[in-house]
């Protein structure tokens, strides 16, 4: 497999291209490398290219891939939360970056006490209000602030976006903008400052970049094409 190899190395290459350009640290960002739908001896090829970071959408899929695997990886949950899978999710991984609601994350912050832990959330916002897309508005994010701030056994870390989907990169910067936009309102304007930005995937990670990315979430530039059974996954993280 070695197109990962080579796959990896690209992306390392860009990114230091872009953080030169833009006058970043490329430490500062996190390939978080998007395994879902792909065998655990792809996910042990990308390791031992030195990658650390792994996301999935999907708690089935995930946890034989998590029990197998090295446990010094940084797992990463980028599905819908359901209420019933708080607890599992919550064992499994790292760090979650689709906190879509209020609902969930009083779930998430009373399963979280009693197992004694405190995970690490991104509030996933859905920006342009699509009906498709679980997440806070603009709005609700801004009014749940506080009480999200509040719940102690959560760590919320930062703001998520999936922007709606696109033929052409560049039409995600604007979006990429106003994520960066809501977090800096956060800080002036409530007293909520949050240090990450989850935002660029495949087709759009450079333009992420550029806007202040800190973790990109790279599924097919590394691995190659998905074979799913229905579009409508990759749209909907189900
Ligand atoms: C699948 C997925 C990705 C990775 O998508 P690619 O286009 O393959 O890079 C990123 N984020 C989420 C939430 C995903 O579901």
């Amino acid at each position: 497999m070695s197109y990962i190899n080579d796959n990896l190395g690209d992306l390392d290459n860009k990114i230091s291209e872009i953080c030169l350009k833009t006058g970043r640290n490329a430490n500062d960002i996190t390939l978080v490398a998007v395994s879902k739908t792909f065998p655990e001896k792809d996910i042990r090829c990308a390791i031992e290219c030195g990658q650390l970071d792994f996301g999935e959408n999907k708690l089935q899929e995930a946890e034989p891939k998590i029990l197998t695997l090295p446990s010094d990886l940084i797992w990463h949950y980028v599905g819908k939360i359901q209420t019933n899978k708080v607890n599992k999710i919550i064992k499994a991984f790292a760090v979650i970056h689709s906190l879509d609601s209020i609902i969930h994350a009083d779930s998430i912050n009373q399963v979280a006490g009693k197992l004694d832990l405190k995970p690490k959330l991104f509030l996933q916002i859905n920006l342009a209000g699509e009906v498709s897309k679980p997440g806070f508005t603009h709005e609700s994010v801004i009014s749940s602030i506080h009480t999200l701030m509040g719940m102690k056994n959560l760590t919320i870390i930062g703001l998520m976006c999936i922007p709606p989907v696109d033929a052409i990169s560049e039409n995600s910067r604007k979006w990429f903008i106003k994520l960066r936009e809501l977090k800096n309102q956060l800080d002036s304007e409530h007293n909520c400052k949050l240090p990450y930005l989850s935002m660029g995937m495949s087709n759009d990670y450079e333009i992420a970049i550029e806007e202040g990315s800190t973790h990109i979430r790279v599924g097919s530039s590394i691995f190659g094409n998905r074979s799913y059974t229905s579009d409508k996954n990759r749209i909907t993280m189900d």
